[in-house]
Order: structure tokens, then C-alpha cells, then sequence
């Protein structure tokens, strides 16, 4: 059994304040991923600082941007109306997540912050660098289906497993977080990391820093989009391969797109130079397989996750012929 202190607070400032106090605390958010983590065995926190009482649960627009409370729940932000009109790319993505009585209490920034999905992670009787740094991979020689192509590192080929992540990438999202000092804000893309040689790392957030809001730019990329999530089941199962895919269309001509892929990498993979290749272009599929092939140029499989590396282009493209077709 683990013995933990509970704690409430109301505001941001306060649970920052208890969070440096004791390097072994953790904020409880929806506690889907957390508390999961706790009963195997993965992590052990001393403190549990309950902030779901925090006022960060708004979703509005202010100027040319939308702001979302890290406290907002995914099903919250997933069925609101403004989201649905104007980011119907996140709202999708959302949906495409877990079920509906996780998504109710599953919040933004757990989202953000929820650890990987591979077996050898929570199996606390396995070699695993993320869980414990230099004990080994037990997946690199092992049972890899579900791993990375892209951006690998010798430590660690886990996926980051979030479905909203991948959209907030191709949205340009910002992120806000706060410490003690006053708040900071970095473009989403840096918000995750590779896992390099410290895969125990999974994001830039400092210790001593808590999530506050999201902040994504309106766009003209409300009609031309599509996330297409591959996995082994319908419902309630992780990405194999993802894509959100949007783009803005003038005379069929492609004049802004945004493209990611969820479930290839060790943080959510922005496909630029498929981006890039398809700006200016006709939306054809012609067009569509030559943008999935760049995208596939630096990719390695592992041999239980080889089928990735078919799999990942032809998601692209249909997640291109998908958006098209929306219009
Ligand atoms: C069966 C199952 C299926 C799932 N399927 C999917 C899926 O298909 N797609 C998908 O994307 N997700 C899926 N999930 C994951 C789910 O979406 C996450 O567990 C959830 O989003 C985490 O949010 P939470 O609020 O419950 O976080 P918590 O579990 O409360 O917290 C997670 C971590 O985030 C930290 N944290 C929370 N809020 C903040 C903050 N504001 N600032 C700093 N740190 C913070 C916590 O300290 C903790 O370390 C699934 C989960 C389960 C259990
Ligand atoms: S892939 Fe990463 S998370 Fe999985 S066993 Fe290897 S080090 Fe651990």
C-alpha cells in the first residue's frame, strides 16, 4: 500500500506553492493516468495536490486566439461549440480518445502530461529506461508493435500516446505555464522531447511549473480537415498511427496545410516538409502520395512495428483524401 498526503487548494498560486515545497508532489488533475500509474507501482508520490478546484476550466476567445483552461475536460472541450466551429480538427481528435466517462474527467493539461503506453513502462518487473534510467530497454529486442519510426533514440522507442496532442501540433498551439515568478509561454511543438538520453524526460515543463491554459490562433482550416486514428479496435484503444490533417483551398490549390502524426514518435510528429511540398500544390492524390513518401524519409522500424512503415503513408494520404473530400 502507499501512504500519500491529500491536498486541495483553489487557486493557481497556492498549489505552485505546495508543489516546490516537496520535490515528491504531484498535482491530481482527472487522475486517469496518475492514479493508474501509483497502483502498479510506477511512481510513488508523497503528495497528491488535488487542483481540480483551480478556475482554469475556460474556453473562450480572446482577440485572434482560443484560450483553454488547463483544467477544462477533454469531453468539455471535444462538444463545445466554439471549439466544434472554429478548431473542429481538436474537437475530432478529442473524440477519438479514450471513452466518453474518461474523456468527462480526463483534463487538458493530464493529457499533455500522460505517460507512454508501453508494456515494459508499467511492468515494474522489467528493464525499462523511462521508468528507472539505465536498467535497458525491454522493447527495443522485444515486443515493439506499438513503437516509434521516427526520432528513436538507443535508450528509448516508446510513442507519446495522446490523440489531442497530435492536433494541437498541426493547430500552432501555445502553451502557458506558470511558476512562483510569474508565467512563460512556448510554441506547443517544444512543449514534448525526444527521448534523447534522458527518456525519463518527457516534456520541457519545469519542476517547479504547473500548466495554465492553452492559447491556439484561429485559422482558415475550419473546413478542409480530418484526424484519422488506425488502431487495433474501434473504441477505447491507442493510436497504431494517426493523422490530423488540414488545409486551406483556393481554385483546388493548396494554400496553407498543417499536418502531424500521432503514434510514430516519442512526442507528436509535425510532417513540415510534407507541409511544405504540398503548399501552392493541386489537391490531388498524386500530390497526396508524393507529400507521404517525404514524410516517411527518415523512418526505422524495429521489426515488431515494421508494418508502420506502410502503414503510416497510407494514413496520410487517406487522411488528405478524407480532408478533401469535406469540403
Ligand atoms: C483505458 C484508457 C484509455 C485511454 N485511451 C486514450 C486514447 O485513446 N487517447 C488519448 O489521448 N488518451 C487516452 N487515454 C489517456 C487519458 O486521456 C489520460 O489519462 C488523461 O488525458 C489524463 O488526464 P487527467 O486529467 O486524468 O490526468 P491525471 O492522471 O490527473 O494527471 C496526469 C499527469 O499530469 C499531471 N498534471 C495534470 N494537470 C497538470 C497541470 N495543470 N500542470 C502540470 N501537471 C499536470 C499530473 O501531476 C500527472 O503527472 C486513455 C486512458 C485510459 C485509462
Ligand atoms: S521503449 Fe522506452 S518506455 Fe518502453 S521499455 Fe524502452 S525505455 Fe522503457
Amino acid at each position: 500500500m502507499i501512504n500519500f498526503q491529500y491536498l486541495r487548494t483553489t487557486t493557481a498560486k497556492s498549489a505552485i506553492g505546495l508543489l516546490v515545497k516537496d520535490k515528491n508532489a504531484k498535482f491530481l488533475a482527472g487522475g486517469t493516468n496518475l492514479i493508474d500509474l501509483m497502483k502498479r507501482g510506477v511512481t510513488a508520490p508523497e503528495k497528491l495536490i488535488d487542483i481540480n478546484h483551480v478556475p482554469l476550466k475556460q474556453i473562450e476567445q480572446i482577440g485572434n486566439k482560443i484560450h483553454i483552461g488547463a483544467l477544462a475536460s477533454n469531453s468539455a472541450v471535444a462538444d463545445n461549440v466554439l471549439i466544434k466551429e472554429k478548431l473542429p480538427l481538436l474537437s475530432w481528435a478529442l473524440q477519438a480518445g479514450a471513452s466518453a466517462q474518461l474523456r468527462n474527467v480526463a483534463t487538458v493539461g493530464g493529457n499533455m502530461m500522460q505517460r507512454t503506453r508501453c508494456g515494459y513502462f508499467y511492468d515494474t518487473e522489467m528493464p525499462c529506461n523511462k521508468r528507472q534510467p539505465g536498467t535497458g530497454c525491454g522493447a527495443m529486442e522485444g515486443f515493439n508493435r506499438m513503437h516509434a519510426i521516427f526520432g528513436t533514440s538507443e535508450k528509448c522507442i516508446a510513442v507519446h500516446p495522446s490523440d489531442m496532442c497530435i492536433a494541437l501540433t498541426a493547430l500552432d498551439a501555445e502553451v502557458v505555464v506558470a511558476n512562483a515568478k510569474g508565467e512563460r509561454k512556448m510554441p506547443f511543438k517544444d512543449f514534448h522531447r525526444l527521448a534523447g538520453d534522458t527518456p525519463q524526460l518527457d516534456n520541457n515543463l519545469k519542476a517547479d511549473e504547473m500548466i495554465i491554459r492553452l492559447e491556439i490562433p484561429v485559422n482558415n482550416l475550419a473546413k478542409n480537415y480530418h484526424y484519422l486514428k488506425v488502431r487495433d479496435r474501434a473504441s477505447y484503444a491507442f493510436a497504431l498511427v494517426s493523422v490530423a490533417a488540414a488545409f486551406e483551398l483556393s481554385n483546388n490549390k493548396i494554400t496553407d496545410i498543417r499536418l502531424a502524426m500521432g503514434g510514430v514518435a516519442h512526442k507528436p510528429w509535425r510532417l513540415t516538409a510534407s507541409e511544405n511540398f504540398l503548399k501552392g500544390k493541386e489537391a490531388t492524390l498524386s500530390n497526396f502520395e508524393q507529400a507521404a513518401q517525404l514524410a516517411m524519409k527518415d523512418a526505422k522500424g524495429f521489426g515488431g512495428n515494421d508494418f508502420k512503415l506502410k502503414l503510416a503513408p497510407n494514413t496520410i494520404i487517406e487522411a488528405l483524401n478524407l480532408a478533401k473530400s469535406k469540403a
